[in-house]
C-alpha cells in the first residue's frame, strides 16, 4: 500500500467553511486534520504529486439557498471561509483545483468542469489516494469519477468525514465507493513497513 511512482494524493475541499465554525461545517471535519496531514507529509516526503480541490464559488452561486439551492452560502472565492484549513500541511508544489467557479454550475466532483483529468494524465498518475470532505458529497463524486476515468482509487477511511444530512449517508457513500471498485484503507497503512491488512506481511 506504500505510495510510489504513479501515485498521487488528492485532498478534497479542506476549507474553513466546511470545518466547525464555518458556514457549512462538517460535524467531525476537524477530527480528520491529523490523518490528512499524515498523508500529506508522506506524499511530500516521497516527492509524489499532491492535488487539493476547493469550492470556489461566485457570491451568487446557484447552490446557495438565496438562489434556491440546497446549501447556505459557503466558500465564496477569495473569502476567509474559502481558504484552506489552518494547519493543513499542503506542500509548496501542490496543484490547486478550483471547482464550481461559475454562477450556474455546481460540482461536487473535483473532475467536474476542471482540468484535473488532463493534469493527472500529464503527471502519469495511475492510482489516486483520496482524503478530505465530505464523504457523502465531494469525496464520493470525485471517487466515482476517478474510477470511471480508469484510475485505481484508495480512500483513506480515517481521513474523510461525512455531512450525514440523513443519518448513515456517510456509510452508504463508503459502500457505494467500494461497490464501484475503490478500496478503503487506514492512513497508517501507507507508511513504509506498515501492514495493510490482518494477514502477516509477506515477502515483497
Ligand atoms: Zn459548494
Amino acid at each position: 500500500m506504500t505510495p510510489g511512482a504513479g501515485d498521487a494524493l488528492i485532498v478534497i475541499d479542506m476549507q474553513r467553511d466546511f470545518l466547525p465554525g464555518g458556514s457549512l461545517a462538517v460535524p467531525a471535519g476537524d477530527r480528520i486534520l491529523a490523518a490528512v496531514n499524515r498523508c500529506l507529509d508522506l506524499f511530500s516526503w516521497a516527492h509524489l504529486p499532491v492535488y487539493a480541490s476547493r469550492d470556489w464559488h461566485p457570491p451568487g452561486h446557484c447552490s446557495f439557498q438565496p438562489q434556491g439551492g440546497p446549501w447556505p452560502p459557503h466558500c465564496v472565492a477569495g473569502s476567509p471561509g474559502a481558504a484552506f484549513a489552518e494547519g493543513l500541511h499542503l506542500p509548496p508544489g501542490v496543484t490547486v483545483v478550483s471547482k464550481a467557479t461559475q454562477d450556474t454550475v455546481d460540482a461536487y466532483s473535483a473532475f467536474g468542469g476542471t482540468d484535473l483529468a488532463s493534469r493527472l494524465a500529464a503527471a502519469t498518475v495511475k492510482r489516486l489516494f483520496v482524503v478530505g470532505l465530505a464523504t457523502d458529497y465531494c469525496v464520493l463524486h470525485t471517487v466515482l469519477d476517478a474510477l470511471e476515468g480508469g484510475f485505481e482509487v484508495v480512500v483513506l477511511g480515517d481521513a474523510i468525514a461525512a455531512v450525514d444530512v440523513a443519518p448513515g449517508d456517510g456509510e452508504r457513500a463508503i459502500a457505494r465507493m467500494r461497490q464501484a471498485g475503490a478500496s478503503v484503507a487506514d492512513s497508517a497503512a501507507l507508511w513504509p513497513g506498515a501492514r495493510s491488512g490482518p494477514q502477516p506481511a509477506g515477502p515483497v
